[in-house]
C-alpha cells in the first residue's frame, strides 16, 4: 500500500488556526500527560507551561536517531470526530497490516508491560491512523530502549475507542477549569515529572501534611547566564542559536542562547526584532534599564496565562486574604533587617560609645515595630468570617510600622559603618529619586537589579507584575514586583554591598556627579553588577523547607510560593528568614 507523507507546512497552518478555535483538538501528547497525571495535563495543556528537561531533550535525541528504514513512516494527522491530533512517529506496513511503533527512552512496566500513559497516546495514534486509512490498525509495539523490551499490544478498535473519546472528555471538562487539579499521584510520579519545579508536589505536601523535610525537586541553581549589556550604541543579533553582541568598536561577541536567561540592555542598546522573537519563544527574558539604572521596560509573551490570571485577581480581591499576606509579608522583611543588624553590631568590634547608644535605640524601636505587626497579624489569625475587620486600617498601621522600620534600619547601618563624614561613601540615611550620595546611588542601582530579577520570577510564574498586594498601584514601577522584592532587600543586596563596603572596593572614580544628582558610571555599574550576580549564584539553605538553593532560584520559589497561597497550599510564602 501507499503512503501519503502529509504536507508539514500545511499541518503547521492546520495547527496554529486550531489554536484561535474555542474547543481545540487536543493534542495525542496531552492525553498521555492526561494519563500520568491530571495535574500534568492542566499546567502543559490548559496553562501552556512546558519545561524541556535533560529527559525531554534525551527524548527528542533518540526519536531523531532512529534509522526508520524504508518501510517505516511519520504522519501527522487530526480528527474531528476524535476531537484529537497528533504526529504518528512510524508506522510500518506488514504483510499490508498497519502497525504503530512508539519508541520510548525508558523501562517498561514491570519489564512485561506498556505504562497507562504509553498505552494511551499509542491506542490513540492506532484510531487516528485507522480512522486515516479507513482501515484498522493490527497491533500497537511500544519500544522501550532502557531495557531493551518491546511490549505488543493488539489493536480492539472499539475499546479503543471507548477510552479514547472518555479520556477526551475529562481532558474537556479540565480544560474550561479555573482551578488546578491538586497534586494527587504517587511520589514516584513526581520525581520523575519535567514540571516539578512549577508544580513543587513536595512543597504542597510539607504544607498541607507537616512533611518532615520535602525532596529538592526544584532545581538548586540556574546554570544559565544573566547576560548585561552595558557598552553604549552596541546591537544584538541572532544568528542560529547563537546571540552576537556587536560591540562599537567592531568586536563581536557570540554566546550560545542554551547558556543565556536573561539578557539585560542598560541604556543605549539595540536588538534586532528576531532576536526578540527568538527569545520569546525560547523564554529567554530581555529587561530594559536606562543607563542610570531605572528599570524601563520587560518583554512580555503573549497569551497564556489566563487561569493564573484570574486567580490571582480573586485571591487580591479579598481583604481578608491580603492583609494577612502583608502582615507576614512586613513581618518578614522587618525581622530580616533586624537580624542582620544585629549580626553586623556583633561582628563590629569598637563602635564609638556615641553610636553604640544610638545603635540601641534603633534596635528598639525596630523590635517595637516587629511587635506591633505580630499583634496585628494574631488579630487577623483569630478573626472569623462573620467578625468585621477594618482592613484599610490595619494595612495602613502596616504600613506605617514597616516604614519607620526601614527608617531605623537605615539609622542603624549608618551607626555601624561609622564612615567618617569626608569619606566619598559617608551614608546618613536613605534618599532616592535620585539618589544624592554614592552609598545611595549604590543602594538604589543594587534595587534596581533585584527588581527586575522580581519582574523575570514573575513572569516566569505566570502571575500579573500589574496587581500586587502590599505597594500601591503606580504607573513606574509593578506592584507585585515590589512586593517580591521585599523579602530580598537585605539579603540580595544590602549584605554584599556592606560587605563590599567594608572591604574598601569602592572607589571615588566609580561615581558620576551630576549637580545633587550621583550615579553609577560604567565602571561603577560593572563593579555592582559583578557583586549582585555573584551574590545570586551563592547557595544557602531555605529555612523552612530545609534544601540548599542558590539566591536567584529563591526568587523564583518565593513567587512559586506566594502562588500557592491562593491555589490550595497556603502558608509557604513569606517564610524565609536569615539566621
Ligand atoms: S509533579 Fe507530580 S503532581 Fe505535579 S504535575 Fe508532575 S506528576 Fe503531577
Amino acid at each position: 500500500m501507499s503512503i501519503n507523507i502529509t504536507n508539514e507546512g500545511f499541518f503547521n497552518s492546520h495547527f496554529l488556526a486550531e489554536k484561535t478555535r474555542d474547543n481545540p483538538l487536543i493534542r495525542v501528547m496531552a492525553l498521555h500527560a492526561l494519563a500520568y497525571c491530571e495535574r500534568l495535563f492542566y499546567l502543559e495543556e490548559v496553562e501552556e507551561i512546558r519545561v524541556a528537561d535533560a529527559n525531554i531533550y534525551a527524548g527528542r535525541r533518540l526519536h531523531e536517531g532512529l534509522d526508520k528504514g524504508s518501510k517505516k513512516y511519520t504522519l501527522e494527522l487530526a480528527s474531528q470526530e476524535l476531537g484529537i491530533r497528533g504526529k504518528v512517529d512510524y508506522i510500518c506496513t506488514n504483510a499490508g497490516e498497519l502497525i504503530i511503533y512508539e519508541h520510548k527512552k525508558g523501562r517498561s512496566n514491570k519489564g512485561n508491560q506498556a505504562w497507562p500513559s504509553d498505552y494511551l497516546q499509542t491506542t490513540t495514534y492506532g484510531l487516528l491512523v485507522s480512522e486515516h486509512f479507513n482501515r484498522p490498525v493490527k497491533e500497537l509495539r511500544i519500544r522501550y530502549h532502557a531495557d531493551n523490551k518491546t511490549i505488543v499490544i493488539p489493536f480492539d478498535l472499539n475499546k479503543a475507542k471507548n477510552e479514547i473519546l472518555k479520556a477526551v472528555k475529562r481532558a474537556r471538562e479540565l480544560r474550561s477549569c479555573l482551578q488546578r487539579p491538586p497534586v494527587n499521584v504517587p511520589e514516584n510520579l513526581c520525581r520523575t515529572c519535567s514540571l516539578a519545579p512549577v508544580c513543587l508536589p513536595e512543597e504542597e505536601h510539607f504544607a498541607a501534611e507537616g512533611k518532615e523535610k520535602p525532596v529538592r525537586l526544584f532545581p538548586a541553581e540556574d546554570e544559565r547566564r544573566v547576560i548585561h549589556i552595558l557598552e553604549q550604541g552596541a546591537f544584538i543579533s541572532k544568528d542560529g542559536y547563537q546571540i552576537i553582541i556587536h560591540l562599537p568598536d567592531g568586536e563581536k561577541k557570540a554566546i550560545s542562547t542554551a547558556h543565556i536567561s536573561s539578557l539585560v540592555l542598560h541604556g543605549n542598546v539595540q536588538i534586532s526584532t528576531q532576536t526578540i522573537h527568538f527569545c520569546a519563544a525560547n523564554e529567554i527574558g530581555i529587561h530594559w534599564l536606562s543607563y542610570g539604572g531605572h528599570y524601563v521596560a520587560a518583554l512580555q509573551r503573549g497569551a497564556g496565562f489566563v487561569q493564573r490570571h484570574h486567580r490571582q485577581y480573586d485571591a487580591f480581591c479579598k481583604p481578608f486574604f491580603t492583609t494577612l499576606l502583608i502582615a507576614r509579608l512586613c513581618q518578614a522583611k522587618v525581622e530580616n533587617q533586624l537580624k542582620y543588624i544585629l549580626r553586623l553590631a556583633r561582628a563590629k568590634r569598637s563602635t564609638p560609645v556615641q553610636n553604640k547608644k544610638t545603635l540601641e535605640a534603633t534596635i528598639n524601636a525596630i523590635r517595637h515595630e516587629i511587635k506591633a505587626i505580630a499583634r496585628i497579624e494574631k488579630t487577623l489569625s483569630k478573626a472569623d468570617d462573620g467578625d468585621i475587620v477594618e482592613y484599610d486600617k490595619l494595612t495602613g498601621e502596616m504600613r506605617g510600622h514597616e516604614g519607620r522600620a526601614g527608617r531605623e534600619y537605615f539609622k542603624a547601618l549608618a551607626c555601624i559603618l561609622n564612615l567618617e563624614k569626608d569619606s566619598f561613601l559617608y551614608f546618613d540615611g536613605r534618599n532616592r529619586r535620585p539618589p544624592r550620595d554614592p552609598f545611595n546611588a549604590l543602594l538604589s542601582f543594587g534595587y534596581a537589579l533585584l527588581y527586575k530579577d522580581c519582574v523575570a520570577a514573575i513572569q516566569a510564574v505566570g502571575l500579573d507584575p500589574c496587581f500586587g498586594f502590599f505597594h500601591t498601584p503606580r504607573s513606574t514601577a509593578y506592584p507585585l514586583a515590589l512586593d517580591l522584592m521585599e523579602l530580598f532587600r537585605v539579603i540580595m543586596w544590602d549584605m554584599p554591598l556592606i560587605a563590599s563596603v567594608n572591604r574598601k572596593q569602592w572607589r571615588k572614580q566609580d561615581f558620576e556627579i551630576t549637580g545633587k544628582q550621583v550615579w553609577l558610571n560604567k565602571e561603577g555599574r560593572k563593579k555592582a553588577i559583578i557583586l549582585y550576580e555573584n551574590r545570586k549564584k551563592e547557595k544557602w539553605k531555605h529555612p523552612v523547607l530545609k534544601y540548599s538553593l542558590s539566591y536567584a532560584r529563591t526568587i523564583e520559589l518565593e513567587a512559586r510560593l506566594l502562588e500557592k497561597e491562593w491555589t490550595g497550599s497556603p502558608g509557604l510564602f513569606a517564610r524565609l528568614r536569615l539566621r
